[in-house]
């Protein structure tokens, strides 16, 4: 299948069931092929390194807006917080301060999600359901607005056994009902719910994903 046709494909799902927006995954994708996806209407890209996103965005249309999705480094947030339009992936006290830190030096505020690990492998980041619950409750991060979390992002276990799909982004679910209820229920831009890749995005989007991030299934 095709970039543009992929695209297409999606963006019909997708307005099929509703409110959730595609966010095409470029990472190690050469500008040629972001370009073909615009081409088509793709205006969401999420990249995961700081640098290849900082030189993508420098020579793209400037209406692409820019996720960052993985691991981001405290030292490396300098380099897209000029633009980025969402962080996915907040995980410690440290980069929320940054951000924060970021964003005030070039007079903006930076929206992003609070990474929860659900999923069974060892190496994936993000805070456990307890150490997020402790998290918010010491309070911190309110002394740093300009990061202004907008909801929570996960990824399940890479798995073909749906039924622990299913239960890990209910876990997602209940984890975001949480924080919307006892933190940010007067804060009507807590809304989003990043989850579902190639392999599991139906799932994600009938456990009521907002967001869903896809890459080799439009790109190979
Ligand atoms: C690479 C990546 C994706 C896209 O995964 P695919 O399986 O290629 O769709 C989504 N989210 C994150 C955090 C990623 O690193």
């Amino acid at each position: 299948m095709s970039i543009s046709s992929q695209i297409l494909h999606y963006q019909n799902e997708l307005k099929k069931i509703g409110s959730a927006k595609l966010v095409a995954v470029s990472k190690y994708q050469p500008n040629a092929a972001i370009e073909t996806a615009y081409n088509s209407g793709q205006r969401l890209f999420g990249e995961n390194k700081a640098q290849e996103l900082q030189q993508k965005a420098a020579s793209l249309p400037t209406d692409i807006e820019w996720h960052f999705i993985g691991h981001l480094q405290t030292n490396k947030v300098k380099y897209i917080a000029p633009f980025v339009k969402l962080i996915h992936a907040v995980d410690s006290l440290s980069l929320l301060k940054t951000i924060h830190k970021e964003a005030e030096k070039n007079n903006r505020s930076i929206d992003c999600l609070l990474q929860i690990h659900v999923a069974k492998e060892e190496t994936k980041f993000g805070f456990s359901e307890v150490e997020l619950r402790e998290f918010m409750s010491d309070n911190a991060y309110s002394e740093y607005p300009l990061a202004n979390i907008c909801g929570i992002m996960g990824m399940a276990s890479n798995t073909a056994d749906k039924h622990q799909i299913e239960q890990e982004f209910d876990e997602i679910v209940r984890m975001f009902n949480y924080l919307k209820a006892n933190y940010f229920s007067e804060k009507s831009d807590f809304s989003e719910i990043s989850m579902g890749m190639s392999n599991d995005w139906e799932i994600a989007i009938s456990k009521g994903a907002t967001l869903i991030r896809i890459g080799s299934s439009i790109f190979s």
